[in-house]
């Protein structure tokens, strides 16, 4: 959807209640009591469901990523078409901005809700094949940067270590006889530390079934044999590391560019839901202007809470 249709659906309230509604009726209503999917009523005039089984009584946003918000559906609306319909994303100053938000805290808690949802559907997929292996430093800001709202790269610089794994399927052109690599999901991990624990740990989370695993010589990828099948390290030069390991590090230069052009001040603390963010666009990036349902689809998933 493009912002423009979006205008069109969705002027008011109203439309949004109804879009969302049938969503809603459309993934299944998990009742609380219940705790199963079960046939709902829908009470127009009070805008809530009733179980069907044992009458329990949830409003629209109950068991959604919008549970307990005061923030109004269109908002919400307005936040998955903006994170949807742009290409690199959206800051929450920005957000703030266009919606006409009065504080800032609103804005930054909404979208974050969304980039921790966007996380949750992200887990149900897990990495299977080829896979490529990197591990990269993103800086985050420090609190004294944060409390004085310095601007990027004044004062002391802090780090932090990513784990980034991607699928990657080797190809090889059918006239020219030139080999390639087609890359599929990613996977992006605030990792504590570059150790073999935390390695095999992301691993083992991320990575199911008889892959191959393709990584640089690290001293921390030392016991990863002993959880995949095949573990390829790759021990010469720059140029076939660079190769090798193709998808992966076009992944992390392309986090870091999005992450260096859109936020002003990414705290460690957040930012497993801005590579959320950004992993979940990428993983959908032939989705186009389908990417708005997505979102609306696993906002209303009841898994989400
Ligand atoms: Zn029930």
């Amino acid at each position: 959807m493009t912002i423009l249709q979006f205008l069109q659906y969705f002027p008011d309230e109203e439309s949004c209640e109804v879009y969302i509604k049938e969503s809603r009726e459309k993934a299944g209503i998990c009742c609380k009591t219940c705790k199963s999917n079960t046939k709902h009523y829908w009470f127009s005039g009070g805008k809530f469901f009733e179980c069907s089984q044992c009458r329990r009584r949830s409003s629209l946003k109950s068991g959604t990523v919008m549970e307990s918000s005061k923030i109004s559906l269109h908002t919400w609306m307005l936040a998955f078409i903006f994170m949807s319909a742009t290409k690199k994303g959206f800051s929450c100053l920005e957000f703030q901005r266009q919606v006409s938000l009065s504080r800032y805290d609103t804005a930054f808690r909404l979208m974050h809700k969304i980039r921790a949802m966007m996380g949750k559907r992200d887990s149900l997929y897990i990495l299977n094949d080829m896979i490529e292996f990197d591990e990269c430093f993103v800086e985050v800001a420090t609190k004294k940067q944060v409390k004085q709202n310095l601007k990027r790269g004044k004062g002391s610089q802090r780090q932090a270590k990513v784990a980034v794994a991607a699928e990657s399927t080797p190809l090889e052109n059918p006239r020219t006889g030139k080999k390639d690599r087609a890359c599929g999901f990613y996977k992006m991990e605030v990792l504590g530390k570059v150790d073999s624990d935390h390695v095999n740990k992301f691993i083992k989370k991320n990575i199911a079934g008889d892959v191959v695993l393709f990584t640089d010589k690290n001293t921390a990828y030392v016991d990863i044999v002993d959880i995949v099948d095949t573990h390829y390290m790759v021990v010469s030069d720059k140029v076939s590391v660079n190769e090798t390991l193709k998808w992966v590090h076009k992944g992390i230069s392309n986090l870091k560019r999005n992450l260096l052009g859109i936020h002003h001040m990414i705290t460690y603390k957040y930012l497993q839901n801005y590579l959320n963010e950004f992993v979940y666009k990428l993983n959908r990036r032939y989705f186009g202007e389908r990417l708005f349902d997505q979102l609306i689809i696993a906002a209303v998933h009841p898994y989400v809470q």
